[in-house]
């Protein structure tokens, strides 16, 4: 029986990666995804790579640090359903520079993305999320907000307020019957890393420091997030889940 069956899920940055996994799973659980990339053609990429399964979803382009794209998807899917079940804030960049080195601009995208843009998601969404009267917001943030690797300090602040705002924001959507959990990962394999993990000295100091000695799958991520959005999570908000293959117990 599908977990998800007549379930609304959004999932931003859903256009590849992470994302991409998570928005397959649900729809096979029998979600209707609204996929929301600021790559308008990657989420159709996405959308066809659902059709194929033999599902339907919902291509949007939405930037998240944008609030009139935001604005817009809220309004597409108050319109249509009048609610959203899941909300899947997993739209995130990465920039890699040494700490003292890091620009204003790197900097202020860097926070737009990754911090802003769940803040806004997360906000926005909220009279959708209510009106599911079950509402699951998930963030992802990342191990990085636990642990220090160079030229990812200012990465790091980001991921570790997304899980501060994670829990704190699950005690006021608690009234509302809306649930707030955060996925951490370790080491994915997608295109945020395919470049350091490609690099043959990093690629093995990460695996000799993850026990499980392997690098994730987004459907690692996306098999995380279908515990967070179905009903086998009922009593759980405000929980950080590390999906790490061990990484932050081996610290
Ligand atoms: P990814 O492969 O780069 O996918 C991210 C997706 O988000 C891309 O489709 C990207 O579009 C989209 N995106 C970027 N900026 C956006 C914006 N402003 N609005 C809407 N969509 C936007 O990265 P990923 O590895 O799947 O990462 C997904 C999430 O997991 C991120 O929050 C990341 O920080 C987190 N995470 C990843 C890892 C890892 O090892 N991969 C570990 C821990 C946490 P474009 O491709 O067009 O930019």
């Amino acid at each position: 029986m599908a977990r998800l069956a007549g379930k609304i899920a959004v999932v931003t940055g859903s256009g590849g990666g992470i994302g991409r996994s998570v928005a397959q799973l649900f729809a096979a659980e029998g979600a209707h995804v609204y996929i929301a990339d600021i790559d308008g053609a990657a989420a159709e990429a996405t959308v066809l790579a659902i059709s194929a399964q033999g599902q339907t979803a919902t291509a949007v382009a939405c930037d998240v640090t944008r609030g009139q794209d935001v604005t817009a998807l809220v309004r597409t899917l108050e319109t249509r359903h009048g609610k959203a079940d899941i909300v899947v804030n997993n739209a995130g960049i990465n920039v890699r520079a040494e700490f003292r080195h890091l620009t204003d601009e790197e900097w202020s995208r860097l926070r737009d993305v990754n911090l802003d843009g769940v803040v806004r998601i997360a906000r926005d969404t909220f009279p959708l999320l209510k009106a599911s009267g079950h509402g699951s917001l998930i963030n992802i943030a990342s191990i990085m907000g636990h642990r220090g690797l160079r030229q990812l300090a200012a990465y790091s602040a980001t991921k570790g307020a997304v899980a501060a705002l994670t829990r704190a924001l699950s005690v006021e959507y608690a009234v509302f019957g809306i649930r707030v959990n955060t996925i951490s990962p370790g080491f994915i394999e997608t295109a945020m890393t395919r470049r350091i993990l490609k690099t043959p000295p990093i690629r093995k100091a990460l695996l000799e420091q993850t026990p499980l000695r392997r690098f994730g799958t987004g459907e690692d991520i996306a098999r995380a997030a279908l515990f967070f959005a179905g009903e086998d999570s009922t009593f759980v908000t405000g929980s950080e889940l590390l999906v790490d293959g061990g990484m932050f117990a081996a610290l």
